[in-house]
């Protein structure tokens, strides 16, 4: 199938092919038809199957006409991170149409954002907290929000924001469109789903289960060995983008370092980084410089790498949620991507339970040069892998994860303020005005967000000034 199937507008037609899109990816091609047709989707796809796009392109398409300068397109987002990436979806796609869209986040001030709402525009991608607060000041009029969209409900639950969605739910109509994404679905977003779609369509990729043009596979290893299996293991795989991940931010660090000092070309997303650092490290994997990038779960959310072939779990995810949404940063729109996990024996009760996920045994592989029965050499390894407490899998990210990005990017955003809302006409917004960065909607260094502050004290405001995107 190609996107002439969809009769797109020539403006946005254009927009598709400006970005080199072929062909529409499985969840486009059954999800499109349908939301053009204006009725309430329910798609089940996780991050990198091309599910922005599938809700983007018929929202602008139903844009294009009626009034413009007021918001008739919400969608909500758990990360500052991926309510830009969302944002700046639509300005690529519909640079053709004389659109606009803002992104509304937190860690930023409001002023910018209050400018760009004032000015008129038809599209807002919003966190929950900080919509809620332009609601509660009057700065946002949702009256008119024809098309709602829940994006990664599932991770808007795992982050505690559900009370806010069904804030933001009912600050706009009952008559309107709702699509809601979600790459699982756990109880309470069946509940939230049956609240607020109508007769919805239900588009499931892949059974929610990892991108199936990702191959999986485990290697089982003593915790002290970690290291030295990977420094093993990383010349076996080709040219190809490596995203490691670790359990904590220390030993993101640590990795990394022993990977440098070993002469591979990595580096490290963590928060302890000054914000130079950290956006050289994004730049210099997305560009190639470095080929492994190894990262906590917070850190590396939505880094958006389509040359990323490989995702090694260092240390095995808590939930097969998260393995879910960490493979999801390989074979991304279809292209194919291997998904290695190092596995010690604490692990087997995770590891089954991924395997439940995925509906089958992953493959168990060793390397035949590699010494299993090594001794650890001195400070080249972990004695241990710190692990949180268990079972807990609706926490929140960790205080000290939400800090550590939270405030790098906030230095980042002081350094080069950046309009908050981008006109859609290329004219306005070249390539130049495209920006990525990795933040979580949760204000970090231990202080609340704009909107807990406002629910302890109701007349704490949004404090923080700073050039919004
Ligand atoms: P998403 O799942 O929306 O985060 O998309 C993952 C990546 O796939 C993004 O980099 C998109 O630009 C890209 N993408 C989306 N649709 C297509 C398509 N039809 N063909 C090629 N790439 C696509």
């Amino acid at each position: 199938m190609t996107f002439s199937g969809f009769n797109l507008s020539p403006r946005i037609a254009a927009g598709v092919t400006q970005l080199g899109y072929q062909e529409p990816t499985p969840i486009q091609e059954k999800a499109i038809p349908p939301i053009m047709a204006g009725r309430d989707v329910m798609g089940l796809a996780q991050t990198g199957t091309g599910k922005t796009a599938a809700f983007a392109l018929p929202i602008l398409q139903r844009l294009e006409r009626g009034p413009r300068r007021r918001p008739r397109s919400l969608i909500v987002a758990p990360t500052r991170e991926l309510a830009e990436q969302i944002h700046q979806s639509f300005v690529a796609l519909g640079r053709q149409t004389g659109l606009r869209s803002v992104a509304i986040y937190g860690g930023v001030g409001m002023t910018q954002q209050v400018q760009a709402l004032r000015n008129g525009v038809e599209i807002v991608v919003a966190c929950p907290g900080r919509l809620l607060d332009h609601v509660g000041q009057g700065t946002v009029d949702l009256s008119g929000v024809e098309v709602l969209v829940l994006d990664e409900a599932d991770r808007m639950f795992d982050m505690g924001f559900l009370p806010d969605v069904r804030r933001i739910v009912r600050a706009v109509p009952g008559r309107r469109q709702t699509l809601l994404f979600s790459a699982t679905m756990p109880d309470d977003i069946k509940s939230l789903a049956a609240e607020v779609l109508t007769n919805p369509l239900t588009v499931q990729i892949g059974h929610a289960a990892p991108a199936e043009t990702v191959s999986h596979a485990l290697y089982p290893v003593p915790q002290h060995l970690k290291t030295a299996l990977l420094k093993t293991l990383l010349p076996t795989l080709g040219q190809g983008s490596v995203l490691v991940f670790t359990r904590t931010k220390h030993r993101a660090k640590r990795v990394a370092e022993q990977l440098a000092a070993a002469g591979f070309r990595a580096t490290a997303l963590q928060g302890n980084l000054s914000q130079n650092k950290r956006q050289a490290a994004l730049d210099g994997f997305r560009e190639g410089a470095y080929q492994i990038m190894v990262a906590t779960d917070i850190a590396a959310r939505g880094i958006d790498v389509l040359s990323i072939s490989h995702v090694i779990n260092y240390d095995m995810p808590d939930t097969p949620e998260a393995y879910t949404h960490r493979i999801g940063r390989t074979g991304r729109a279809e292209r194919t991507g291997e998904a290695y996990t190092l596995v010690t024996p604490d692990d087997d009760a995770d590891v089954r339970a991924v395997e439940r996920l995925l509906g089958g045994r992953l493959e168990r592989r060793t390397l035949s040069d590699f010494d299993y029965r090594a001794r650890p050499a001195n400070a080249d390894e972990f004695a241990r892998g710190p692990r949180p407490p268990r079972p807990q899998p609706k926490r929140a990210p960790a205080a000290s994860e939400r800090a550590s990005v939270a405030s790098v990017t906030h230095q980042r955003a002081s350094a080069a303020p950046v309009p908050a809302v981008h006109p859609l006409p290329l004219g306005h917004d070249g390539p130049g005005g495209v920006h990525r960065t990795t933040m979580p909607e949760r204000a970090g260094n231990g202080r609340p967000t704009n909107s807990q502050a406002r629910r302890r004290n109701p007349s704490a405001g949004s404090s923080r000034v700073q050039g919004a995107r």
